[in-house]
């Protein structure tokens, strides 16, 4: 057996919720697209939903769908792609909100689903996904008359708290919302930690949850353990891996470890990462196979069965800046062949 094991903590998932939830007054709810960015959106919402969730966040309908049969039929699942051709049938069967983005997706709403709820999504100055305040306008009261169950923006620099594009979004949506009655949203984790004037009436945690920046104090959430199949002593000279792109300078004892690309361990981290064998680091050799990565375990007395790439000693964003991303990108890539344990 040489499969990996992604253990999800569910238990610091909770923690980091609570966090992330008492940092307002707001309605708290959860961001789940993507399979709860990789880690599972039927468990990782399950847990949610009993530790008091009541709307849940997907980016498309078809995961709205799959999310429904998983948690029942209580909370709001709200989809920010809003109502798109062919959904009707799906949104109504599975009780799903869409967050309307368009003048055209509106109309699209009240002709085939009359009466079926919904929410609205602005465009604030991302220029992404919403109304923009012209757009707004001519509908606002049409669409108002009809009760929204939420009105809600994206803030597009929140990670960074000094770039004045926050103040600035913040004074669009105050201007195309102040007074409505509907419940307002503004902020994923990153509004939630600039602070009330931010929080609005619902909040939208996602990365903060799983343990990703910019939320600083997230207890790590994934826990990556990479099984070794084999060791050998490289003499001096001597290369390892596709390309011959790492050359031993001197006799290294070298472990193969059984995942690669194709899990999700991005070939652009080569170069930079290291794995954890209990508490020492051993650097990553040469290029990422597709199924096989060399790492250098020289320093330790004996070889562990199975290496740490994430968990305590290491984090999706201090692996995600190994290949020049951020931790978003590092859970979403997670691949399908590890075998998933989730704690509690
Ligand atoms: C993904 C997303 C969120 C969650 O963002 P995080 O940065 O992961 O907290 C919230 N709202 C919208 C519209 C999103 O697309």
């Amino acid at each position: 057996m040489v499969q990996s094991v992604l253990t999800v903590d569910l238990a610091a998932l909770r923690h980091n919720w609570r966090s992330l939830a008492s940092c307002s007054d707001a309605e708290a709810g959860a961001v789940v697209k993507a399979d709860a960015y990789g880690l599972g959106a039927g468990r990782v919402a399950n847990m949610l939903a009993k530790e008091g969730v009541r709307r849940f966040f997907v980016a498309l309908t078809e995961e709205g769908a799959a999310l429904r049969k998983a948690v029942g039929s209580g909370p709001e699942i709200n989809v920010f792609s809003g109502h798109m051709p062919g959904d009707a049938q799906m949104l109504k069967a599975a009780q799903l909100t869409p967050m309307i983005n368009s003048i055209d997706q509106m109309l699209r709403h009240v002709e085939s689903l009359p009466g079926h709820p919904f929410g609205i999504q602005l465009d604030s100055g991302m220029n992404r996904l919403g109304m923009e305040p012209a757009e707004w306008s001519a509908l606002r009261e049409i669409a108002l008359a009809q009760q929204p169950t939420l009105v809600m923006s994206h803030l597009a620099c929140a990670d960074e708290p000094d770039h004045p594009m926050n103040a600035h979004q913040l004074n669009v949506f105050r201007q195309m919302t102040d007074g409505i009655d509907a419940p307002r949203s503004l902020s994923a984790t990153g509004g939630i930690l600039l602070g009330p004037d931010y929080h609005f009436d619902v909040t939208r945690p996602g990365i903060g949850m799983y343990g990703g920046l910019p939320f600083l104090d997230a207890q790590p959430v994934a826990h990556l353990h990479i099984p070794v199949i084999q060791t050998r002593e490289v003499d001096a000279g001597e290369s390892v891996g596709y390309g011959n792109t790492w050359v031993a300078r001197h006799p290294t004892r070298v472990a193969t470890i059984a995942a690669g690309y194709a899990d999700g361990i991005l070939r652009a981290m080569g170069p930079k990462a290291y794995v954890f064998a209990d508490e020492t680091r051993c650097k990553i050799l040469g290029r990422i196979s597709m199924d096989l990565i060399c790492v250098d375990v020289s320093e330790l007395d004996a070889v562990p069965d199975m290496v740490e790439l994430l968990g305590v000693h290491q984090g999706v964003d201090s692996i995600a800046e190994t290949a020049g991303t951020i931790g978003y990108e590092i859970l979403t890539s997670l691949g399908g062949r590890y075998e998933r344990r989730y704690i509690d």
